[in-house]
């Protein structure tokens, strides 16, 4: 059984912009793509899963938000780093799907595809969305605080395993306290 991080895309991977719709509007946090790389050289698989209504509500078509994730993609290439996946929900929240974290949908499915134990997998994210997503996973949850992780953290009813200021600071807590 393998391990792996689950990385939400905006505002933890790429700087949130409200819907992206624009394939080229993409900007990588700093210091993200040599810690992945960093991740990957100890055996972590690296796994993207979004959210992303904007599709539900007509702001991007799924052959915009496929361009994007394949820029994206290419972008992590262009540096020798490789993602496993990114899986999304294109669902609106009033759509009750199984799919949009924090239901488990996207983590079972990639658990399952590329067998993995949750129980050694941590989920990185900004929103509380995300930290109960990992919970409801059973996975290590860290909180970081780029995009809407500072207000996420005023609110928190369920407390991360890490925050952490930074992916790249989540990496490094990460490769300090792997086992
Ligand atoms: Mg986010
Ligand atoms: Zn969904």
């Amino acid at each position: 059984m393998d391990r792996a991080v689950f990385l939400d895309r905006d505002g933890t991977v790429i700087k949130d912009a409200h819907y992206l719709s624009h394939p080229g509007k993409i900007q990588i946090y700093k210091g993200v793509i040599p810690a992945l790389k960093k991740l990957r050289g100890k055996g972590w698989k690296i796994i993207i899963g979004t959210n992303q209504s904007g599709v539900a509500r007509g702001y991007l078509s799924l052959e915009t938000l496929a361009e994007i994730h394949e820029n994206l993609l290419s972008l992590f290439r262009k540096n020798d780093l490789k993602i496993d996946e990114i899986f999304f929900c294109p669902h609106h929240p009033k759509d009750r799907c199984h799919c949009r974290k924090p239901n488990l949908g996207i983590l079972l499915k990639a658990a399952h595809k590329y067998r993995l134990d949750l129980k050694k997998c941590v989920v990185v994210g900004d929103k509380e969305s995300d930290i109960l997503w990992g919970k409801n996973g059973k996975t290590k949850t860290i909180l970081v605080l780029t995009g809407k992780g500072k207000k996420s953290r005023a609110h928190l009813k369920t407390q991360p395993d890490h925050i952490a200021s930074t992916l790249p600071h989540a990496v490094q807590w990460m490769l300090n306290h792997e086992s």
